[in-house]
């Protein structure tokens, strides 16, 4: 990383400086908010649909934050909300981080997922429903939104959003409800700041970004030297056939597309063999 990069722009209006800061301080980052509207980019509520994927979304961000504060390093995250990676009946939490160098011309991604513990959206049609949704439990920190949805063309309108507590939640159910025919939905606000399942995957996956940019690409010098891949053929330690399991660490810059192969030691496991285990 060059010497003179202190400052990085952060494109976020829903306070994930808090998470950014401290994990960026560590490697000599000073993170500044660009109070930009990230809401252009998309709404998890659903009012601007996001265009592109979460990784675009993120880049876009990070580009109008360090523009608008005139720095050449931009971060920022994008969230995302679908079945799980590796359980895929549970809905997940999907984060991306990045870090984008206008100077040097290269951005460096990362991302974190886990399985969502946000209460699920649910219908309500008599007031009395809103005493058994989930979120009496995880108000204030998690908060709510309410919309309501037209029955034929299925456009929805946002009622509410940040809403912390029942009577509130209530009152404006309430009102929804008696503005029939609509349909009344209470949904997660899913903002950051009211959040808090999504500040910790977001924490993570900003863990890991500042953990891969503190290794340096050894052709080029740029920051974000890490693991992009595996190659799978670890050996059986029984019949020595190659295996599903990863032999070889594919390490990689985002910059200049330099990529070196690092040997996983030992051997696979028998039952991971097609031919020991079919
Ligand atoms: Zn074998
Ligand atoms: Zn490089």
């Amino acid at each position: 990383m060059s010497p003179e990069i202190t400052r990085a722009a952060l494109a976020t209006k829903h306070g994930k400086e808090s998470i950014f800061s401290p994990a960026f301080a560590d490697i000599g980052i000073v993170v500044t908010v660009a109070e930009i509207d990230t809401d252009q980019f998309g709404t998890f509520a659903g009012e601007v649909e996001r265009q592109g994927s979460p990784r675009e979304t993120a880049e876009r961000k990070a580009r109008a934050g360090l523009e608008a504060l005139g720095l050449s390093v931009g971060l920022a995250s994008e969230g995302s909300f679908g079945p799980h990676p590796s359980t895929p009946f549970l809905l997940g939490d999907t984060e991306v981080v990045v870090y984008v160098d206008t100077e040097l011309d290269y951005s460096v991604f990362e991302v974190a997922s886990s399985i969502s513990a946000v209460p699920p959206a649910k219908v309500i049609v008599d007031i009395a429903d809103v005493d058994s949704l989930k979120f009496t439990n995880v108000f204030p920190e998690q908060r709510a939104i309410v919309v309501t949805e037209e029955p034929q063309t299925k456009s929805r309108t946002v009622l509410a959003k940040g809403i912390d507590n029942v009577d509130e939640l209530r009152n404006t159910v309430a009102q929804a409800l008696a503005a029939q025919p609509h349909t009344v939905i209470v949904e997660p606000d899913l903002r950051a700041h009211h959040c808090p399942d999504r500040r910790k995957v977001i924490g993570t996956a900003v863990d890991r970004l500042v953990q891969r940019l503190r290794v340096s690409c050894p052709e080029c010098n740029a920051a974000g030297f890490g693991p992009v891949r595996t190659t799978p053929g670890l050996r059986c330690g029984l019949c020595g056939l190659p295996t599903s399991l990863p032999a070889l660490d594919v390490m990689g810059c985002a910059r200049c597309g330099l990529e070196t192969e690092i040997a996983r030691s030992g051997e696979a496991d028998p039952t991971f063999c097609d031919r020991c285990n079919p």
